[in-house]
């Protein structure tokens, strides 16, 4: 396994970023790393550790140093060392990629089977839960802070849908379990950054699965949210976090689909598989990628010609029991 602390020791400038729309492990995974390096490598304050995400969303900002997060690339900066999280293609990283290109050396942790390598060496873990999972694997533990701790447990709370789906193992457990040993608030953690919602979060979630619809005998399960809709709440994409799990759980369902428009005739899709079907294939195939039962992409078009672009290929792997 390549050796991320050596790169760390040798570099006096380290650039972190994670991926657009920052979701709860891409931000527990930063600023567990991010505190960790600072705590554990910068005692002297020679090191320069600057930390980018496109946002921090409300509910992750109790993490410690959430309020250091760089909202905008420092264009001027060149960076020894620059690590990318939960990001499985350098274009995931947005304003970031051009920051991670120009920097002499490139690393990059992650746990997407879609990861195409683009780092100069890696730690991708396909079979890990979460970033959050390999990066406390990559952590000494006795140098783990209860900051640092809650950071991580955040992440694999959220990637693990609050260990219920599928890529929750043994090992995700005992990892959380030790996260605990240091003083973890788990039921705090759990219910503010995943259960509660506000009264808009709510009222959205309504209305998505209100206008979901069933097609190819109750299989694949649809809903979309149009622009206009999200600018006349005023929603945010973290705000439509939870609408594809809940959409995922309905009775009968093999695969869940939400497509949230974000510009005019251009969708960001987001699917979940109950098993049968491989979605990270499809996800690939339309430029996005991610897991086999969770994954994404971008895609233009009418959202009719999207949604049967989609279905197809979801029927064809139903009706075939293999991947297209
Ligand atoms: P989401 O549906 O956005 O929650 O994403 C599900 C999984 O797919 C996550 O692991 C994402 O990192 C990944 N994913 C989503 N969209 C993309 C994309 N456009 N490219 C690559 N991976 C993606
Ligand atoms: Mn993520
Ligand atoms: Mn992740």
């Amino acid at each position: 396994m390549a050796d991320i602390w050596e790169e760390v020791r040798l570099a006096k400038t380290i650039g972190i970023a994670g991926h657009i729309h920052p979701d709860g492990d891409c931000v527990g995974a930063g600023l567990a790393l991010y505190n960790y390096l600072t705590e554990n490598y910068n005692q002297d304050g020679k090191k320069t550790v600057d930390l980018y995400l496109e946002c921090v969303p409300e509910a992750f900002s109790f993490l410690k140093n959430a309020d250091h997060v760089l909202t905008k690339a420092k264009e001027e900066a060149q960076y020894d060392l620059f690590i990318a999280l939960d990001s499985s293609s350098i274009d995931r990283l947005g304003e970031s990629e051009a920051l991670f290109s120009k920097a002499k050396m490139t690393y990059c942790v992650d746990h997407h089977i879609t990861n195409t390598h683009y780092a100069k060496k890696d730690t991708v873990d396909a079979n890990a839960s979460s970033t959050c999972e390999v990066l406390s694997d990559l952590f000494d533990f006795e140098k783990i802070s209860l900051p640092v701790a809650e950071c991580l447990y955040l992440g694999i709370v959220y990637d693990t849908g609050v260990f219920k789906h599928c890529n929750t193992t043994e090992k995700t457990m005992q990892t959380a379990g030790k996260l605990l040993s240091l003083g973890v608030n788990a039921s705090d953690i759990i219910d503010g950054t995943f259960y509660q919602k506000t009264y808009l979060q709510n009222q959205i979630l309504g209305r998505c699965l209100m206008e979901s619809i069933l097609v190819l005998d109750g299989k694949i399960i649809i809903s979309s949210i149009s622009k206009k809709i999200q600018d006349f709440y005023e929603v945010k994409p973290s705000d439509l976090d939870g609408v594809i799990d809940q959409l995922r759980v309905t009775k009968g369902v093999e695969v869940a689909i939400f497509l949230r428009e974000e510009a005019v005739q251009e969708y960001k899709v987001s699917m979940r598989s109950n098993g049968i079907v491989d979605v990270s294939k499809i996800a690939v195939f339309f430029g996005g990628g991610g897991h086999v039962k969770a994954a994404g992409c971008t895609m233009r078009g009418s959202l009719y010609d999207v949604i049967n672009n989609l279905t197809l290929w979801i029927e064809h792997q139903l009706t075939n029991g293999e991947s297209k």
